[in-house]
C-alpha cells in the first residue's frame, strides 16, 4: 500500500530558503519547456518523451541531468492526469509558480530526521518535523517519490512511502466498506448508510452551480466561487461524519482490518445515466478514503485495499457471477441480498484470497466468521 505523508521542512537559512527558490524556478521552467514536445509529438509516455526532449532541454536548462528527468517526468504526469481521449487535441499545460518539484531516489536522502535535497549549487541539508503518526509510518516504509512544495512560505516535502499490507491474521475481523450510487457506504456488517440527503443536496448545488455558469456575469462568477467553496466544506463535513460512523461500527463488530475498494478505477465501474455519473464525478470517494484511513490508523486498525473489478457481480457466498437487478443481488446457489450489501462481503472475500496468495497461513475461522 502506497502511502503520501506530508512532511513539514525547517528551513533555517534564507541562503537555503533561496537554493530552494531557484531549483524550483529552474524545475518549473523546464517543465514548461517539455510541454512543447509533448504536444508536438502527442506524447506522455517518459521514455519516449525523453527522447525528443531531453538533450534540447538539459543544453538551456541549470538543472542537473537526473532533475531533467524528473521534469520530463512531471510532464508526463501532468498530462497523464488529464486522461486525454484519442480525439482531444493536446492542451497546453502551464507550469506556475507553486508547481512542485519532483525529486526521485537520486536526488535526495534521508538520514535519521535530515533530509539532503539537490539543488542547483550544490546539496543542501534541512531538517524534517514529522508528527508521531508520520514517524511511525516512515519507519514501517520504503521511501519511494516526493514532490517538493512552498505553501505560503512554508516548504514541505511530500514523500511517497511503500508501506506493508496488514497481514489478515489469525482471529482477525475484517468490515468490507462498499461505496455506491444508492447507498453512500455499506458495510459487510449489514450496516447500510442511505444517501439520498446527500444526493438531494447535491443536485441543488448542481442546479446552483448551472446556472451562475450559464449566467457568466462577473458578480455569478464570484457568487459562484462562494458556493463551489461552501459545497466543498459541506462534502468534507460529510465524509467526516460518514468516516466516523464506519469506524464505530468497525468498533462495534470487533474488526481490526477495514478491505477498502482500490478506487482509482470507480467512474469506469460506475454506470448509469449521464444525471448519475455527474453527480459521482463530484462525489470526492477519494477524500472519504483519505479521512477513514486517517482514522482507521489512529484506532489501530489496518486497511486494506481491493482491486473493485467484479465485487458487485460476484456472490459473496459461493464466488461465483450472480444476477443483479437493481438493488437485489440473487445467486444460484440460494444467496439473495441487497446489491450494495453484497459487494461489500465480497470485498472481503477478495481480501481473503488476496492474502492468502501471499501468505500461506491457514485462516479457515476467519472465512466462517462472515
Ligand atoms: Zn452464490
Amino acid at each position: 500500500m502506497k502511502r503520501t505523508i506530508s512532511i513539514k521542512l525547517k528551513v533555517k537559512s534564507t541562503q537555503d530558503t533561496g537554493k530552494l527558490l531557484a531549483l524550483k524556478d529552474a524545475f518549473t521552467s523546464a517543465c514548461n519547456q517539455v510541454v512543447p514536445f509533448a504536444m508536438e509529438n502527442r506524447c506522455w509516455n517518459r521514455v519516449a518523451l525523453h527522447n525528443f526532449c531531453y538533450t534540447e532541454v538539459r543544453k538551456k536548462s541549470s538543472l542537473g541531468s537526473q532533475m531533467v528527468c524528473n521534469a520530463i517526468f512531471a510532464t508526463c504526469k501532468a498530462y497523464k492526469n488529464r486522461n486525454i481521449n484519442k480525439s482531444e487535441e493536446m492542451p497546453k499545460i502551464q507550469f506556475r509558480k507553486n508547481s512542485s518539484v519532483h525529486f526521485d531516489k537520486r536526488t535526495y536522502s534521508i538520514k535519521g530526521n535530515v533530509l539532503s535535497l539537490y539543488t542547483l549549487e550544490g546539496r543542501i541539508k534541512v531538517e524534517m518535523k514529522m508528527g508521531e503518526f508520520q514517524q511511525k509510518y516512515f519507519s514501517e516504509g520504503i521511501p519511494k517519490e516526493a514532490e517538493l512544495i512552498c505553501r505560503k512560505g512554508k516548504w514541505y516535502f511530500n514523500l511517497v512511502l511503500d508501506l506493508p499490507d496488514p497481514e489478515l491474521g489469525q482471529g482477525q475481523t475484517m468490515l468490507g466498506v462498499d461505496l455506491g450510487e444508492n447507498n453512500v457506504v455499506a458495510m459487510s456488517s449489514g450496516k447500510l448508510v442511505n444517501g439520498g440527503e446527500i444526493r438531494y443536496r447535491k443536485d441543488q448545488y448542481l442546479g446552483i452551480r448551472r446556472r451562475l455558469q450559464s449566467n457568466g456575469s462577473q458578480s455569478a462568477r464570484q457568487l459562484l466561487k462562494r458556493i463551489s467553496g461552501k459545497e466543498a466544506r459541506w462534502m468534507r463535513h460529510v465524509n467526516h461524519q460518514l468516516s466516523n460512523e464506519t469506524i464505530k461500527e468497525a468498533n462495534k463488530i470487533g474488526a481490526n482490518v477495514l478491505i477498502l475498494e482500490d478506487l482509482k478505477n470507480i467512474r469506469q465501474r460506475i454506470r448509469g445515466s449521464k444525471r448519475m455519473r455527474t453527480r459521482l464525478h463530484r462525489w470526492s470517494f477519494a477524500q472519504f478514503q483519505t479521512l477513514l484511513e486517517y482514522k482507521a490508523q489512529a484506532h489501530g486498525l489496518g486497511v486494506m485495499y481491493i482491486n473493485p473489478a467484479y465485487t458487485s457481480q460476484t456472490c459473496s457466498s459461493c464466488g461465483y457471477l450472480g444476477e443483479r437487478h437493481r438493488h437485489r443481488f440473487t445467486c444460484n446457489c440460494g444467496n439473495q441480498r441487497h446489491s450494495d450489501l453484497n459487494a461489500s462481503r465480497t470485498l472481503c472475500r477478495f481480501a481473503l484470497s488476496a492474502d492468502r496468495a501471499t501468505c500461506a497461513v491457514n485462516r479457515t475461522h476467519v472465512a466462517a466468521k462472515r
